[in-house]
């Protein structure tokens, strides 16, 4: 790390609409080590974009998504005169999305463009709100610099390519502006647009920040840091002050949904140092994840991700055979599926996948049941939960009453322990899940 620099994010909610633009506008304006703004789509744009890419939907319903999406456009533009330069580009824009948004049937590019105009839009009203109180902002094209594989709703981004771009395009403007962008999309090899998977703009800022060498990322959103739980499930939650990177990972990747997974990757990389925060109460604190921070043991949070599969594939023929693991996972991996948890025996193997509502592409495709069927009997489990226990030196001691009293009241599916001193990981039944977590909290985090 060389620069002061800070990139900053904005998410859904912290850009909605102009008041939380203006909010955000300030943050800006107040920290002149901010040079590079990744902005989400305005809260709720990207779910209506998804919709618009399922093909089941009426032209009548079509139709209403799109003037959804346009409403809240308009709801900011009431407040916003775009200069000339902005103008031009937003309206052309809104032009690309109106006449793509009238294709029934798209193929999975096309579905990534839809996807990409909430970011492409938001971006150039908060240039304009930035504009306004004051700044020399400029609108920037990510696609110019954030470079990815073409694997369509969930692209690999290309780290090398990356940062080269990055240097010769978006460095140079750094000294003489504020750079607003996008987060959550990028352009492959052959210039397609791609998206880094729902909830992606996290990741974007880390990446640009590690392309153009930046001291911090600060992801501004409407919680104050990283709490020990989602502060919507439990009250007393409570914000945690600093966190390890292998601490904010494991919580990220374990369903804490302020943090998109892979964000804690390049800056752990790159030794960036990440901050959390509410664009509602900038001056409240919140979340410093750093390199060096050793914690002290034990548990400091729990989350929770809803709707996991349960796979469990059974195979009598393999007992003291050798192979079955690596021809599974060959499968998954050429599905580009990523397995969260593993259990296995001697000739069964129990994985969880991530079936989320509104993901930008089913996890798990028949295609892939029906291959790893030649082979094994496959199973597959809905409506389950991973609820996980996150903090340092974790330990299944027989000793830990309190821990084992809190998870002997449930129905635990599947339990995963040791790969990391990190974690500790269950599956409930979904409709269990929110007990759970609020029982955990309050036995094993309000007391300490
Ligand atoms: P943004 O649109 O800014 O990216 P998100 O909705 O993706 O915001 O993430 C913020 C939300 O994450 C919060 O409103 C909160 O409900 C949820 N959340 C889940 N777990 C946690 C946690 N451990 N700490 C803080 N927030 C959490
Ligand atoms: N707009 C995208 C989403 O809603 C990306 C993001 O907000 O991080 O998933
Ligand atoms: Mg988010």
């Amino acid at each position: 790390m060389s620069s002061n620099v800070v990139v900053a994010k904005f998410g859904g909610t912290s850009v909605a609409d102009f008041e939380a633009m203006l909010r955000c506008a300030q943050i800006v304006h107040d920290d002149k080590n901010v040079r590079v703004v990744a902005v989400s789509a305005s809260a709720g744009v990207t779910n209506h974009l998804v919709s618009l890419t399922q093909a089941e939907h009426t032209e009548a319903e079509r139709q209403h998504l799109v003037d959804a999406v346009i409403a809240i456009q308009d709801n900011i533009l009431n407040q916003v005169k775009l200069d000339t330069d902005l103008a031009e580009g937003f309206e052309a824009t809104l032009s690309e999305f109106k006449a793509l948004s009238l294709e029934k049937s798209l193929s999975k590019a096309q579905r990534d463009e839809m996807l990409s105009f909430g970011e492409r839009l938001s971006s150039f009203l908060f240039t304009q709100v930035l504009r306004q109180v004051g700044i020399d902002a400029i609108r920037f094209d990510v696609r110019e610099v954030l470079k990815t594989d073409s694997n369509f709703a969930k692209a690999t981004p290309d780290i090398k390519a990356t940062k080269v771009a990055s240097i010769e395009k978006l460095v140079p403007l750094l000294s003489e502006h504020v750079v607003v962008t996008q987060g959550f999309i990028g352009q492959d090899p052959v210039g397609q647009t791609t998206t880094l998977g729902r909830g992606g703009s996290d990741y974007s800022a880390a990446l640009l920040a590690e392309a153009v060498d930046a001291s911090s990322v600060h992801i501004w959103t409407d919680v104050v840091g990283i709490f020990s739980t989602d502060p919507r499930l439990c009250v007393k939650a409570t914000p945690i002050p600093r966190l390890s990177f292998d601490e904010a990972a494991e919580m990220a990747t374990f369903g804490a949904k302020v943090l998109h997974p892979a964000t804690i990757l390049p800056a752990s990389r790159s030794g960036i140092s990440v901050f959390v925060g509410s664009s509602r109460e900038p001056h409240a604190g919140g979340t410093w994840i750093e390199k060096e921070k050793r914690s002290e043991p034990g548990i400091r949070a729990v989350t929770q991700r809803k709707n996991q599969i349960l796979l469990t594939l059974k195979s009598p023929e393999m007992l003291l055979a050798s192979g079955f693991l690596a021809r599974i996972f060959a499968i998954l991996s050429s599905y580009n599926i990523s397995v969260d948890l593993v259990t296995t025996s001697e000739i069964s193997v129990a994985l969880t996948l991530d079936n989320a509502p509104n993901a930008s592409r089913p996890e798990l495709e028949q295609a892939c049941l029906d291959e790893l069927s030649q082979f094994c009997h496959v199973t597959v489990e809905n409506n389950l939960t991973l609820v996980a226990l996150i903090g340092s030196e974790i330990q299944l001691r027989h000793d830990d009453s309190n821990l084992m009293r809190v998870l002997s009241d449930f129905n635990i599916r599947l339990i995963c322990h040791g790969a990391s001193k990190h974690n500790l990981c269950f599956l409930v039944e979904q409709s269990d899940s929110d007990k759970v977590v609020q029982a955990i909290h309050q036995h094993l985090l309000e007391s300490v």
